[in-house]
Order: C-alpha cells, then sequence, then structure tokens
C-alpha cells in the first residue's frame, strides 16, 4: 500500500523533473514548464502522504502495545514498597512483594508464597 503511494509519488516527481528540464531550453514552454512543476510537487505530495500514513499505522501498531505493558507494570507492583515489581504473593497476607521485602516480610512459618505472575490472574 505505502510502495504503491511511494512509487506513484516518486514517479511524478521523476517526470515532473524530467519535464522541467526538457522544456527548459526552449522559449514557448511556460505551460509546459507549470505542468512539470505541478507534476513534481503533486509527486512530492504523494511521498510526504506515504509517509505520514505510514508513521500513523506504526503509531497505532506501537502505542497499545506500550500501553499494556505498562499498565502490567503497575498492576504488579510490590504492596510493601510500591516500587519494585512484585514476585512473589503471599496467600496468608495477601500481600505482592518483591523480593528485598520478601526478606523483611518472611516470618518463616505462617507465610504461604505463590510465584507473582501466577497470582495475578487470582488475587487482583
Ligand atoms: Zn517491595
Ligand atoms: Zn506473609
Amino acid at each position: 500500500m505505502f510502495k504503491i503511494l511511494f512509487s506513484l509519488g516518486g514517479a511524478l516527481a521523476v517526470a515532473g523533473i524530467v519535464c522541467y528540464a526538457a522544456a527548459f531550453g526552449s522559449r514557448d514552454s511556460e505551460a509546459f514548464i507549470s505542468i512539470a512543476s505541478g507534476l513534481f510537487s503533486l509527486g512530492a505530495l504523494i511521498i510526504a502522504l506515504g509517509f505520514y500514513l505510514q508513521a500513523r499505522k506504526l503509531r497505532s501498531e506501537v502505542l497499545p502495545r506500550q500501553q499494556q505493558s505498562s499498565n502490567k507494570r503497575t498492576d504488579r507492583l510490590c504492596s510493601s514498597c510500591n516500587r519494585e515489581p512484585a514476585r512473589v504473593f503471599c496467600r496468608v497476607h495477601q500481600l505482592r512483594l518483591c523480593l528485598t521485602c520478601l526478606d523483611t516480610h518472611d516470618d518463616g512459618r505462617n507465610c504461604l508464597y505463590v510465584p507473582g505472575n501466577r497470582a495475578a490472574a487470582a488475587y487482583k
């Protein structure tokens, strides 16, 4: 789709340049020259349109993915420090924990841990 736009615009621009060069020598070629410059600017416009459409398509492809990943990240932050991504979930205390906070949280007897990515489905 974009290749067609690019090649069409390129062909028009080249045709414009060629017409311009061909008409340059002769005297009564004002109409021809204006047609040639018209062709050239139309070609440039079509190329620019191709770039614009392509950029828009790329943006719409990239942006949702970025938003998704950032949502996930905020979903699974450690509940005690709120900075690091949570790695485990304590089922007894209903807490998401990063590895640093896991050390301070763990009391060695009561806590029951579930891996963070498995817990995210069960506990939201
Ligand atoms: Zn933490
Ligand atoms: Zn616990």
